[in-house]
């Protein structure tokens, strides 16, 4: 594999190893820079947090996403504390099925959604290869090939051929190229994990008139959960009080659930944004994960599209031709995660109609003629198992 320099015009420079900056360390970071690595390129992850954060919630991982994970060899080592579902559910405010969607079979072992905590997908994704992540280093500007970088009292320049801004929905590496984007504000969303375990049958997520509220078993004891957090939650949240009888008021299909007593540190409060990008890379950059592409939860699509994006730009470059073109390749590719972007807020605003018979019209609405099973397919933006193989092949 070649070297362009990193104002991305001149000619491909042979056989050289990328120099790579990683800015964040995030799930999308960590794939993209441990798959790099493994095609020989020299990479540095650097993230502002002081250390990898301990977030206690829980993700579904899709076929897309565990195809990657398979690949690099770790999602084995998350079963243990996880569920696997092989049917989601959507039900009403009484209780009653709106749908069941069966998880297509897209080959050996991506067959299901897992439920995994969140914390194990990090630390899984942090020992899948030798790069170490610079934490403390936070990224105040970017420019082609450079990085300021401030680190307690230091600051200093640091250099690459390739940029990958994995920095989440507010990146700064974003901002400091013109890449055409448009970002705004969502839903608030709240999380929780529960130390209760949760029979198969009530999984699932109710739409309610507060909103949406999901239960869904992580392991054997344990349950994930998580609602639109009304105005009431939130304040009770920012105010530190326990938030058990706010939730519990908003969604009473959780209440069963919680604890008598819930430390509002326990739950995590997120404001949710979207982010459109006119494109996906520039000059010896390239934008990964919520970076380039932040969206509704509504489709749980947001870090497994950021773990597709780690592959697909490692296949990309794996062609070993020039950097620009592999990165053009990838923009072009990944325009795919646009329509993802849209069906999930259509989602996201059927799910917070009002009303059991609305919630059925909006789902309709939302879905157009394709039946859910058909857009969690498209959601995957891949055949799973052909990424698999091709990764794999790629990693040797
Ligand atoms: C309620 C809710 C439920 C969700 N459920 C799912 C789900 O089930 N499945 C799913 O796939 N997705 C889900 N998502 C989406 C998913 O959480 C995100 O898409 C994903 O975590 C984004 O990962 P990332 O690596 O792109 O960014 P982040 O996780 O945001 O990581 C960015 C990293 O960059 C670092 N950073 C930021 N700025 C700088 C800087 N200037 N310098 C250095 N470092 C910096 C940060 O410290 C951080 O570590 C959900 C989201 C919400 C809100």
């Amino acid at each position: 594999m070649g070297l362009q320099p990193s104002d991305g015009t001149a000619n491909w420079v042979a056989s050289t190893r990328v120099r790579v900056k990683v800015v964040g360390a995030g799930i999308a970071g960590l794939a993209t820079a441990h798959l790099l690595a493994r095609l020989g390129h020299d990479v540095e992850i650097l993230d502002s947090a002081a250390s990898a954060p301990e977030e206690g919630t829980a993700l579904a991982l899709q076929p897309n996403g565990l195809a990657v994970l398979e690949a690099l060899g770790v999602a084995g080592e998350l079963d243990a504390a996880s569920s696997r579902m092989r049917q989601l559910r959507v039900f009403d405010g009484l209780g009653r099925a709106i749908t069941t969607t069966v998880v297509p079979d897209f080959g050996p072992g991506l067959d299901h959604v897992l439920v995994a905590p969140r914390a194990d997908v990090v630390r899984v994704l942090a020992a899948a290869g030798p790069v170490a992540v610079r934490w403390g280093a936070d990224v105040g500007h970017a420019g082609p090939g450079l990085l300021d970088v401030q680190e307690g009292h230091d600051r200093s320049t640091v250099t690459a051929d390739l940029i990958v801004g994995a920095d989440g929905a507010s990146s700064t590496v974003r901002r400091c190229f013109d890449l055409g984007v448009r970002r705004r504000g969502g839903r608030r969303y709240l999380r929780m994990m529960l130390e209760r375990p949760l029979a198969h049958a009530r999984a699932g997520e109710y739409w309610t008139r507060s909103g949406l509220a999901g239960m869904l078993p992580c392991g054997p004891a344990r349950t994930y959960a998580y609602a639109t957090a009304t105005q009431e939650i939130v304040d009770a949240h920012a105010s530190g009080a326990d938030v058990a009888e706010a939730i519990g008021r908003a969604h009473p299909i959780l209440a069963a659930l919680l604890p008598r007593s819930l430390p509002s540190d326990r739950v995590l409060v997120n404001d949710v944004s979207t982010v459109d990008c006119r494109s996906f890379v520039g000059p010896g950059v390239v934008l990964v994960g919520d970076a380039a592409h932040a969206m509704a939860p509504n489709l749980g699509q947001g870090a497994n599209s950021g773990l597709l994006d780690a592959a697909i730009l490692t296949l990309e470059l794996a062609q070993g031709d020039d950097l620009g073109s592999a990165l053009e390749r990838y923009d072009a590719q990944r325009q795919a995660v646009r329509r993802v972007q849209r069906d999930a807020e259509r989602l996201a605003r059927a799910a917070h109609s009002r009303g059991p018979r609305e919630a059925r019209n909006a789902l309709a609405r939302a879905l157009g003629r394709l039946p859910v099973a058909g857009v969690l397919r498209r959601a995957q933006q891949c055949e799973p198992d052909e990424l698999r193989a091709r990764l794999s092949a790629a990693l040797g």
